[in-house]
């Protein structure tokens, strides 16, 4: 050697990571897998192959191109969980457009300022939905073009000419001249459900989500396969319904949508009838599943695993689907603006199910995922020890992670604080041991701080759920001239069971808690209020409890 050191090419190939390529895997190897919706009626259920998907993504972005969308632009869905959602999940970004799935239990106002900001210029909606879009559609700038799904009399919504889904896809060929795309252009976009402020939108590229669906393949966390019928409950208007459809498309796992038919009477019966093998679904849903089924027979055999994730899940719900319908329910942990999967918590050791070593893994939040880097950080910005003990915020980084918010075309993100040296701050509290098992005790936003020490709802939360009498509980932090804050239970007692009174709570709580950890008010509700996607709404229990609203009792 004359000490020049050589620098040698990589020999492979720059094959970018799209979801066009996504798409055409789906028809090239698994063509047979299906998209089943739901239509409220067993006899009328709906199904489709992914190669009938892939022509309809196909005939959907001729009809598009031919209604003059251009690269870049912005097309919303207004939609249940169906096949036509699946079918532009695809097209809109295939063919260089940005799909923007649009939130529909959020308030038109909010509507309006999301679709406005991301200048949508589309939007595919749900026939039953028209009353929504049209208290705000016409005040969309960009907006040129309605096209419904089902049946409508409408022709133009405040002068914006409104497109029959199918009839506008029926008269276009089934094959499209898919262009090339870069995998860092957008893809798709999603506000996060904004709990302060105005909502801040996510914009994801084909690299981002490509990647996302293989983290879905991969068996450390939901290891998903071609035998697998996957039924996202999780609306395709949440973070892409947890990348669930990229990867069945990927995978060969055929899709279960249940359209607007989010009770458990009819999500048990799509179940047992399409025989699911998994279930993802925020745990207020789960609860539902769990409280039909103490009345009604269920079937739930078909299941494989139930992710739940969007909130911590409680030890009773794991229990109650292990013993009852010997369910394993895995927790993933993720958020807008991570794609959202960074990971799930499958147990390191092959474990009998059901048992207590099997539960108390399952009971973290996530293992952290192949891909994402993660970090805890102290209330000064110093790095905490992964030791399992030591709590502080989560940061992240990784492929699929956000950099930034937009917050519109052109106009600078303000919000630099949520990011750190190229992490991500994101507002969550946890744990995380030395082999990447991180448990959330809180959101920074809903931490109780009582006499200078944390108390974690979470854990308050979990441990009530624990009584048989209690069907949710959702603890916050209210004011106090002693401790600064204290905490307030708001429990809602199960149906039928064994009223669960302050003393016997508080006593279970003091059983395994320090007792200033128990919480001295108490108010019993008929339900608790929840957000646009499911969640427990601490911010309107905060606002009710200020208002002087909620019915209290002392301990
Ligand atoms: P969203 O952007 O609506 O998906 O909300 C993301 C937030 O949901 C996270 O920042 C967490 O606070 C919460 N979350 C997600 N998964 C979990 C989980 N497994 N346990 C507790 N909280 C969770």
């Amino acid at each position: 050697m004359d000490g020049r050191r050589t620098v040698i090419p990589t020999t492979m190939q720059d094959f970018p990571l799209t979801l066009t390529s996504i798409l055409q895997h789906a028809v090239a190897v698994h063509p047979d897998s299906e998209c089943v919706t739901w239509t409220g009626d067993p006899a009328t259920t709906r199904r489709a192959t992914y190669a009938e998907v892939a022509a309809n993504a196909a005939r959907l972005a001729h009809a598009l191109a031919r209604l003059g969308l251009e690269a870049g632009d912005r097309v919303a869905t207004l939609c249940w969980n169906h096949q036509e959602h699946l079918e532009a999940y695809f097209a809109v970004p295939c063919m260089g457009g940005v799909l923007h799935t649009l939130n529909l239990r959020l308030p038109a106002d909010q509507l309006w300022f999301i679709a406005n900001q991301a200048e949508d210029r589309f939007v595919i909606v749900d026939a039953d939905l028209l009353p929504l879009l049209g208290a705000f559609a016409g005040r969309v700038g960009a907006l040129e073009g309605v096209i419904v799904v089902g049946h409508t009399d409408l022709d133009n919504i405040e002068g914006i000419p409104v497109y029959d889904y199918a009839t506008i896809i029926a008269a276009e060929e089934p094959e499209y001249d898919w262009p090339e795309l870069d995998e860092r252009s957008a893809s798709a976009m999603c506000y996060t459900s904004g709990t302060t402020g105005d909502p801040k939108g996510v914009v994801y590229s084909h690299r981002s989500s490509y990647l996302q669906a293989m983290v879905g393949l991969a068996t450390a966390t939901l290891g998903s396969s071609e035998p697998d019928r996957l039924l996202p409950i999780v609306p395709m208007f949440h973070v892409n319904a947890w990348g669930i459809p990229h990867g069945a498309l990927l995978s060969g796992a055929s899709l279960l949508m249940p359209s607007r038919y989010l009770q458990a009477e009819h999500l048990t019966a799509f179940i047992a009838q399409e025989r699911a093998t998994g279930l993802a679904g925020v745990p207020t849903v789960l609860n539902w599943i769990l409280g039909y089924g103490e009345h009604t027979p269920i079937d739930l055999s078909s299941l494989r695993y139930i992710l739940s994730g969007g909130a911590a899940a409680s030890h009773a719900m794991l229990e109650r689907f292990q013993t009852r319908y010997g369910v394993r329910v895995v927790q993933g942990w993720g958020m807008t603006e991570t794609s959202p999967l960074c990971g799930v918590a499958i147990p390191p050791d092959e474990l009998e199910p059901g048992s207590k070593e099997d539960l108390d893994w399952r009971m973290h939040s996530a293992r952290v995922a192949p891909g994402v880097q993660l970090r805890i950080m102290g209330q000064n910005g110093e790095p905490l020890p992964h030791d399992g003990i030591a709590a502080g915020e989560i940061e992240v980084r990784g492929p699929w992670i956000t950099g930034s918010y937009f917050v519109g075309v052109g106009v600078p993100d303000p919000s630099t604080d949520r990011f750190r040296d190229g992490w991500l701050r994101t507002g969550d509290i946890a744990t995380v041991d030395r082999r990447g098992y991180l448990k959330i005790t809180d959101r920074l936003k809903d931490v109780i701080k009582s006499g200078g020490e944390w108390i974690s709802s979470v854990e308050l939360e979990d441990r009530l759920c624990s009584h048989p009498g209690v069907a949710a509980a959702a603890v916050i932090g209210v004011p106090d001239p002693q401790w600064s804050e204290r905490p307030l239970a708001c429990v809602v007692r199960a149906p039928g069971a064994a009223e669960a009174s302050v003393p016997e709570l508080a006593a279970l709580l003091a059983g395994s808690l320090a007792k200033w950890q128990v919480p001295d008010q108490w108010s019993f509700l008929p339900e608790l209020p929840l957000t646009s996607v499911g969640k427990v709404d601490k911010k309107v229990l905060r606002a009710r409890h200020a208002a002087g609203e909620l019915p209290m009792e002392a301990r």
